[in-house]
């Protein structure tokens, strides 16, 4: 016999035989799951007539069924009416407690408030979808609708908060379908204006991240088929975002060049793998598609594809949409999201802004030695003594290392948001960048945003590849102080007078003076550097004693544009009247066949018409 429910039968007679199932939850996830089967059937023709055919079952319900909710609907559970009434009894004994000052009266309730606001809320979403309420079933089928919006209806707000993010210490206790009273609905409309305000500015602001990110990484275009580099970086070979990589070393029996797939992956399970990346592509401009890698249609990418500007619209497409959903919970406020500092949008936006005063900074090691100690600081917090630096660990944050231990420079010592500014001053360009991918992938997962870390390296390599000149004997065309792009230096170098080669082991302590696999030039070896070259097989490297005539500088992305060499590119970027009178000075020229648009964009816009007509070219 089939134990099953009428709407199963309807749904299950339109599927082809073999996809029946009629236990099948068919939520938002279920829906994805099956369309998802049938394309792969490879059916185009079935595909179409069942989709037709759900869509008719679904009209059809709705119709005669219909979605429709009661009164009864907007009642509060039981269970959770006692737990919010124990809440609403807390509360008002913190707000008659004498022996609290306001300020911390106000900090108690928003504690205990908050405390208590998701496990209320997920107790109402399990109370009421078991007792069959029409809302929480919406919910959970996921087609409209969250436990927020669920909390906000059948039992309250309880938190909003204000336009600058500061939760507003006056709980909302009665739901929509209660009313709320004066006080609260006063606290509730400074939730509401916030949603107004988040619709307006976080849009700008997501739309002003993907310009930055475009701006960093629309050089990254295919200009060759292969560069032929045999450099990479490590990835651990589990990693999903492996797949359409290809081999840059030769790891489980697999030869270097093989491009991975799902089976390669398994094979390789469990082991660290060093695969081509745009990170470490060695063509002349831009990448080029071994490095780059399989893309989503299938296929290496062709010469001529821009694949950075996809990168960036990809990834900043993800941060538009959690910005967005901050408008639609009406200023709800996360306790617990609070608690965790700067995080999701805010902390990608300091990753690329690079800000002075970077929030929740980790303290990173300012030189190489042993801990010496680790103190109480007077003004709360810690000193942490490598060699002769003192850092400074605020108190919030706990310290990873004690007296003795060996620290390198670039190392972090404590807790927080490490700077991706610091990491790349300290640890070169290479391992900042890849330091930089990974931080900024971690950012994007904990938001529950998937975002494939290929992407991120191709914006990584156009945002952090600049270096400042620090000699007069620098390269071609700088003096001291210049900011030139790191790519055409590496494209140019010759290894200076002096330089020795050897194993890894040997070049400790000195600065390599050809790139390796994620290292770039200029890079000191470490311990952990050599150690790292030699776990990737590496048995030569080419360093010298001194430091290159440059340092690594990352630039904010808003400046990458404003720092280019070309100077039409330049007058795509900001501070066009600095850049327009640096280029003048040194006589730079414009490129109509490199990788950028910016110069044939102009140039097909008529820019110097005037100049044509007056004969000058
Ligand atoms: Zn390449």
């Amino acid at each position: 016999m089939l134990n099953t429910t009428t709407g199963q039968v309807l749904i299950n007679a339109v599927l082809p035989e073999h996809l029946r199932d009629y236990s099948r939850v068919l939520d938002k996830k279920g829906i994805d799951a099956l369309t998802e089967q049938l394309a792969d059937e490879k059916n185009p023709e079935l595909y179409r007539k069942v989709m037709h055919a759900l869509y008719s079952v679904g009209h059809m319900s709705a119709q005669s069924g219909g979605a429709s909710f009661s009164l009864y609907d907007l009642r509060t559970p039981v269970g959770t009416k006692v737990a919010l009434d124990k809440l609403k009894d807390q509360v008002t004994a913190v707000t008659e407690s004498d022996t609290l000052t306001p300020d911390q009266r106000e900090a108690a309730v928003v504690k205990l408030v908050g405390g208590q606001a998701s496990k209320i809320e997920q107790q109402l979403y399990d109370e009421a979808l078991k007792s069959g309420n029409a809302f929480a079933q919406q919910v959970h089928s996921g087609s409209r609708g969250k436990k927020g919006d669920l909390r906000s209806l059948l039992v309250g707000d309880l938190l909003v908060s204000d336009h600058k993010d500061r939760i507003i210490p006056m709980p909302i206790t009665n739901s929509y379908s209660q009313g709320v009273d004066p006080a609260q609905f006063w606290a509730g409309a400074y939730g509401a204006r916030r949603g107004t305000i988040a619709t307006k500015f976080q849009t700008s602001q997501a739309g002003f991240l993907a310009k930055q990110l475009s701006q960093a990484a629309h050089t990254q275009v295919v200009t060759s088929e292969d560069c032929e580099t045999s450099r990479g970086i490590p990835v651990p070979a589990d990693d999903p975002d492996n797949i359409g990589t290809v081999l840059s070393a030769t790891a489980g029996g697999l030869p270097a060049g093989t491009v991975l797939g799902p089976r390669e992956i398994r094979k390789l399970k469990g082991k660290t793998i060093s695969v081509r990346s745009p990170l470490t592509c060695e063509a002349n401009d831009g990448v080029c598609g071994r490095c780059a890698g399989i893309r989503e249609k299938g296929g290496f990418p062709e010469v001529g594809d821009n694949i950075g500007i996809t990168a960036a619209q990809s990834l900043s497409e993800r941060l538009s949409q959690t910005q967005l959903s901050k408008k639609h919970s009406a200023g709800r406020a996360d306790y617990a999201e609070e608690a965790q500092g700067v995080q999701g949008f805010d902390l990608i936006n300091q990753m690329v802004q690079v800000p002075k005063a970077f929030r929740e900074a980790a303290t990173i090691a300012r030189t190489d030695g042993t801990v010496k100690s680790v103190s109480e600081a007077p003004q709360g917090g810690q000193f942490v003594v490598v060699g002769d630096e003192q850092h400074y660990i605020p108190p919030k944050f706990k310290v990873f290392v004690k007296p003795g231990d060996r620290v390198d420079a670039g190392d972090v010592i404590s807790e927080g948001l490490p700077n991706p500014m610091e990491l790349v001053k300290y640890r070169g360009i290479g391992a900042g960048r890849l330091e930089f991918t990974n931080l900024f992938r971690d950012a994007f997962r904990k938001q529950g945003m998937p975002a494939n870390r290929r992407n991120i390296e191709l914006v990584a390599r156009g945002l952090i590849n600049h270096v400042r000149v620090t000699d007069l004997d620098g390269p071609n065309n700088t003096l001291p102080d210049d900011i030139v792009e790191y790519t055409s230096i590496e494209r140019n170098y010759r290894p200076r007078y002096g330089h020795r080669k050897g194993m890894p082991k040997i070049s400790v302590g000195n600065y390599l003076e050809r790139p390796v696999n994620q290292y770039s030039i200029g890079t000191r070896v470490t311990k952990r550097v050599a150690k790292d070259l030699e776990n990737a097989g590496i048995i030569e490297v080419s360093y010298h004693k001194d430091p290159p005539p440059f340092v690594p500088q990352m630039v904010r992305a808003m400046e990458t544009l404003t720092m280019s060499p070309d100077f039409q590119q330049r007058m795509a970027g900001s501070y066009l009247q600095k850049g327009l009178l640096e280029s003048v000075h040194r006589g730079r020229s414009s490129q109509i066949s490199g990788p950028s648009y910016i110069p044939g964009l102009m140039r097909g816009k008529g820019f110097g018409d005037k100049l044509k007509t007056h004969g000058v070219y």
